[in-house]
């Protein structure tokens, strides 16, 4: 069983479309996987960018 957990590492992304937020997980070959978006942002996107430190303890709302 390979369970690669050393290897995930949280950040924020932010949709590069709508910059709607979402806490993801980086897989250790660097791909991008939103939590509770798997299946890409709700304005239809599936490309993220990773912003900031991890942990930032704030929310990003948006305008
Ligand atoms: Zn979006």
């Amino acid at each position: 069983m390979v369970d690669d957990e050393e290897g995930n590492r949280r950040r924020m992304a932010v949709c590069t479309s709508c910059e709607s937020a979402y806490a993801a997980r980086i897989a250790s070959d660097g791909t991008v996987q939103p939590i509770g978006a798997r299946d890409g942002c709700r304005c239809g996107s599936t490309s993220f960018d990773i912003v900031g430190d991890e942990d930032d303890g704030r929310s990003v709302d948006g305008a």
